[in-house]
């Protein structure tokens, strides 16, 4: 059955004013699962207007009333958490265990970010001025719109709405066009625990028609987006016509090092999972991997063994599985573009390397050696399950070989030995660094990405002062 979703305007379920609509698919079937409203740039001022009008009362609340609707739809989450995995391993084709986690984590991370509302603070600075004090205020910022990919749909709304609410911001969503059924599930439940209207909205549509409009309103402080460098550019571009902050969450080629001294299984079976999970859609996840010579072979042996044990299949209908198809045609042609790019200009095929034929945008789990920092395949986005494998034989070619890259979100290194781990820590250009783990950020340390990975960063204390501004108070008084 195919459903109907609405738009969430100023605390009400709406169609578009152009009464259009756009259909949703499943990328494991190819049937369409939904009709979404199309918005056009009048419902994305509507939706602005509301997050306006209501904003300066919610920034009248105790912030620990604010965080107390947090706690609420966190609560709210919970209770329909098998309903919205499913929602979103229908639309953007993720494991359903994988989709469980998204929905857990998002209530928690609300949970988190409430707990924020008593803790962030101003300051009193030391004034050079007798009988004064200077005050400095944090503020919240105003109005945000929040623009999303279809990778971590869910997640994604929290991870934006949870710390701008809790500071006293309004907010405008607007979901990938790929995957916005999930987040009319979260206006429902922001609904159905009675949030002030306008708080919270919701716009559905396409990037190029209605993106502009939600970067570049006057009546906007702060645009946060995540997704693709090229998005991220327009998106500055727009917000520049206003001079609105700009909080971009762009992508990432995150380099493994693995050192001969690593334990190899364990940096094979992290490698595997940085990968797979997702079906290799993950911003943050080994993208290229450099391997010491010495131990190249005895890697790869492991590599191969642990990718070709690696199933996939339709979420919905296989359960015990590794992962789904990709989130579109357009991705599945992309990612065997690469691949066949790399073949021709000399990479060794090992492993897979082709779509698999059947309905859904599947790949096979692939990997490829001897390739080099020149090709397409260790420079660009692959978001795909294939891992490209160049090898090193320095400690310092493989820092040269990690930092040769426009992009600076995450790295991983392997290593036994402290003198290397720290050596690399020291001289990695990324924001962040694993040792010894696969890469996923926990929601108290810092997301942000260096170079043209982004400007800003999401999680923890420093991405909820993303959201807030500054008023310095300078308070003279008479004194006796
Ligand atoms: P995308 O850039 O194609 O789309 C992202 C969003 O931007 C969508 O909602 C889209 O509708 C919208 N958009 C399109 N054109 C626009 C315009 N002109 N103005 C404003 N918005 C516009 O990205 P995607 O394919 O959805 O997501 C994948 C990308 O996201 C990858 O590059 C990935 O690395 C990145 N990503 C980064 C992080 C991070 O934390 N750094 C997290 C997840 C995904």
């Amino acid at each position: 059955m195919v459903k109907q979703y609405q738009m969430y305007i100023d605390g009400a379920f709406v169609p578009s004013v152009s009464n259009r609509t756009f259909a949703v698919y499943n990328p494991a079937t190819e049937q369409i699962l939904s009709e979404v409203p199309r918005a056009n740039v009048d419902d994305v001022t509507r939706a602005i207007d509301a997050a306006a009008q209501a904003q300066p009362d919610w920034e009248q609340w105790p912030a620990v009333e604010r965080g107390q609707y947090l706690h609420r739809i966190a609560d709210g989450i919970r209770a329909r958490a098998g309903e919205i995995a499913e929602t979103i391993s229908a639309e953007m084709g993720k494991t359903l265990s994988l989709a469980t986690v998204e929905v857990n984590f998002t209530a928690d991370y609300l949970d988190y970010m409430a707990e924020w509302a008593r803790r962030y603070e101003g300051e009193i600075i030391q004034s050079d001025r007798r009988n004064e004090h200077i005050l400095l205020y944090k503020k919240a910022i105003g109005v945000v719109t929040g623009i999303l990919p279809w990778n971590f749909p869910f997640f994604l709304i929290a991870r934006k709405a949870a710390p701008a609410l809790v500071t006293g911001n309004t907010i405008v969503i607007k979901p990938s066009e790929e995957s916005p059924n999930n987040a009319a599930l979260f206006a429902e439940i922001v609904h159905q625990i009675g949030l002030p209207k306008g708080v919270f909205n919701v716009v559905t549509g396409f990037g190029n028609e209605i993106g502009e409009a939600l970067s570049s309103n006057e009546k906007v402080g702060m645009v946060s987006f995540t997704g693709s460098q090229l998005t991220g550019q327009k998106v500055m571009a727009a917000a520049s016509k206003h001079i609105i902050k700009v909080n971009l969450e762009l992508g990432g080629k995150a380099p493994a090092i693995v050192l001969a001294d690593a334990d190899l299984d364990l940096a094979a079976t992290a490698v595997v999972n940085s990968r797979v999970i997702n079906s290799g859609q993950v911003c943050n996840c080994a993208e290229r991997v450099y391997v010491q010579s010495s131990v190249k072979a005895a890697f790869l042996a492991k590599l191969v063994e642990k990718m070709q044990a690696v199933s996939y299949g339709d979420p919905l209908a296989k359960t015990d599985i590794d992962m789904g198809p990709l989130v579109n045609e357009k991705g599945l042609q992309k990612v065997q573009a690469i691949v066949e790019n790399a073949v021709a200009q000399g990479g060794n095929l090992v492993l897979g390397g082709k779509a698999v034929e059947q309905t859904g945008y599947y790949f096979e789990p692939t990997i490829i050696d001897n390739v080099h920092n020149a090709m397409e395949i260790m420079r660009s986005e692959i978001f795909g399950p294939v891992i490209p494998v160049a090898t090193f034989e320095t400690l310092g070619e493989a820092i040269a070989l990690a930092n040769d890259c426009e992009y600076g979100l995450t790295s991983s290194i392997y290593t036994q030995n402290l003198n290397s781990a720290m050596t690399l820590i020291s001289r990695l250009k990324f924001g962040e660094t694993y040792v010894n783990r696969e890469n996923f950020e926990a929601m108290q340390g810092y997301h942000a990405g260096w170079r043209k990975s982004g400007i800003g960063g999401a999680d923890g204390k420093h991405g909820l002062e993303e959201y807030l501004q500054t008023q310095v108070v300078y308070l003279q008084f008479r004194g006796e």
